[in-house]
């Protein structure tokens, strides 16, 4: 491209990010204001729609006996023309109050939808802020909102689409001394986190609180869905009275997941709520819905129902609202309940160098071989020249490998006879690379050494243009 084509295009970057920039603090202005008007009509005891307009009188009770307004009417008729919903089941919804722990993949769905359904107040909890690698799946945030709080870009996107309606943000982390005062406002939570604590601790707050639980997981291509604690029907712990082996979630290479599959779950948690809030058909209590994207199949199974040995909402169970608070879910569960990744520390200093003093060896043209542990899929997106990929789960049986690695770099360097290169381990945020060289040295490398924090480190400290994933 001619220079002044690269102009023109510095000028176009320039002028866009400015206009970004803009939008995304006119977003927050509207937003502001809105909650303000709100407020001010909630205290004076009326309800103005949040338009331009203030016609009052359209958005009172049409006086038909069931509550909607004019501007409701209008608004819901396509669920007012379902004869087996009507406007009693609309009714109810606006009278319902609906909790969403989690503004990710699942939350984004269901709050949009509930929004839209007209429930009566939508209440959401999310302490985390809004990042690129979100996009392909939490459809509520835009890209003006990176960086910023979910619960903010969450609302904000809820309030767009239904301006009507009452949205409370709770921006903060929920854990066992915050979430009974939480959950309480509300009569129908819906479980849209990501993390074993967070699952029992939801379910064993709705036990004692006596709430519906809308419950929905999704990972890779899969997903499930169903509604504990309802009707009698089983909690989380009836199914689970013990947490999974913690081994499969604490590593450092994550599930990934496909953008739509927690849309599909998450649509359907908003469909349960609303049926639970509408009083209409049959929730999916003492059933899972269990859905297979890859062949298009969708099963639900019958599950066990409330188990009597249940210690949290069984017969002869004491499972108290204090002793809720004060239950150690991250040490019950084994495994954190912030979504942060994990950081193990298993090694003494002197088996692990940081991420630039490696650079440092390789500019000095030290001898070495690098072994990248990650399972291969990983290993394609992205990896260090010059390293060899053998998976940490095949590590054992491919110790052999490394004899030959480290005997063809020694002859290749034409190293001393008495000498030996350097062996050093990475994974993608140091924590595999760690087990490696745990086994490792039991196997007899004892010079094996990990790198600290991984490929991300690397990123971050070395090479700000190495992608992260
Ligand atoms: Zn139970």
């Amino acid at each position: 491209m001619d220079s002044n084509g690269g102009g023109e295009v510095c000028r176009i970057l320039r002028e866009l990010k400015t206009l970004k920039a803009s939008k995304s603090d006119i977003e927050r202005r509207i937003s502001d204001l809105e909650a303000q008007l709100r407020e001010l009509n909630l205290n004076n005891g009326t309800v103005v729609p949040n338009g331009s307009s203030c016609t009052l009188m359209s958005t009172v009770d049409s006086g038909f006996g069931h509550g909607l307004s004019a501007d409701m009417i209008y608004r819901y008729s396509r669920q007012l023309l379902i004869p087996s919903f009507g406007v009693q089941a609309q009714s109810n919804l606006l009278k319902s109050s609906i909790l969403v722990v989690g503004a990710g993949g699942l939350g984004s769905p269901a709050l949009l939808y509930l929004a839209a359904c007209g429930v009566g107040r939508l209440g959401i909890v999310d302490h985390d802020v809004v990042e690129l690698n979100n996009m392909h799946r939490q459809i509520i945030h835009t890209e003006a909102y990176i960086g910023q709080p979910k619960v903010k870009s969450a609302a904000a996107s809820c309030r767009s689409i239904n301006s009507t309606i009452q949205i409370v943000e709770h921006k903060e982390a929920l854990c066992a001394s915050n979430a009974l005062e939480i959950l309480s406002k509300y009569d129908i939570i819906v479980d849209a986190t990501d993390n074993a604590p967070s699952r029992y601790m939801i379910s064993d707050c709705c036990v004692v609180l006596g709430k519906p639980l809308v419950s929905g997981a999704a990972v890779g291509l899969e997903g499930q869905l169903t509604v504990y604690n309802y009707n009698g029907g089983p909690c989380y712990r009836c199914l689970f009275p013990t947490p999974p082996p913690t081994t499969a979630c604490q590593r450092c290479s994550d599930s990934g997941v496909l953008g739509v599959v927690p849309g599909v779950i998450g649509v359907l948690q908003a469909l349960e709520t609303i049926k639970i809030a509408a009083a209409v058909g049959e929730p999916l209590s003492g059933r899972m819905l269990l859905f297979d994207a890859l062949s298009a199949r969708i099963r639900i199974v019958k599950i066990r129902g409330r188990s009597l040995q249940c210690e949290v909402c069984g017969e002869n169970t004491a499972f108290t609202q204090k002793q809720f608070s004060e239950f150690d879910y991250e040490n019950f569960t084994q495994s954190p309940l912030s979504t942060s990744p994990l950081k193990l520390n298993l090694l003494p200093a002197d088996s692990r160098i940081s991420s630039k003093e490696f650079k440092e060896r390789i500019v000095n043209g030290e001898a070495n071989v690098l072994v990248d542990v990650r399972p291969p899929h990983h290993y394609k997106i992205v990896s260090l020249p010059g390293s060899v990929n053998i998976p940490l789960s095949r590590l054992e049986s491919r110790l052999p490998e490394i004899s030959s690695f480290l005997n063809e770099t020694k002859e290749r360097k034409a190293l001393n006879p008495d000498s030996v290169p350097s062996l050093y381990v990475i994974c993608r945020r140091g924590n595999d690379s760690q087990r490696a060289v745990q086994l490792l040295h039991k196997m007899g490398f004892t010079i094996a050494k990990d790198i600290i924090g991984g490929l991300e480190s690397w990123a971050q400290d070395v090479d700000q243009n190495f992608p992260t994933y």
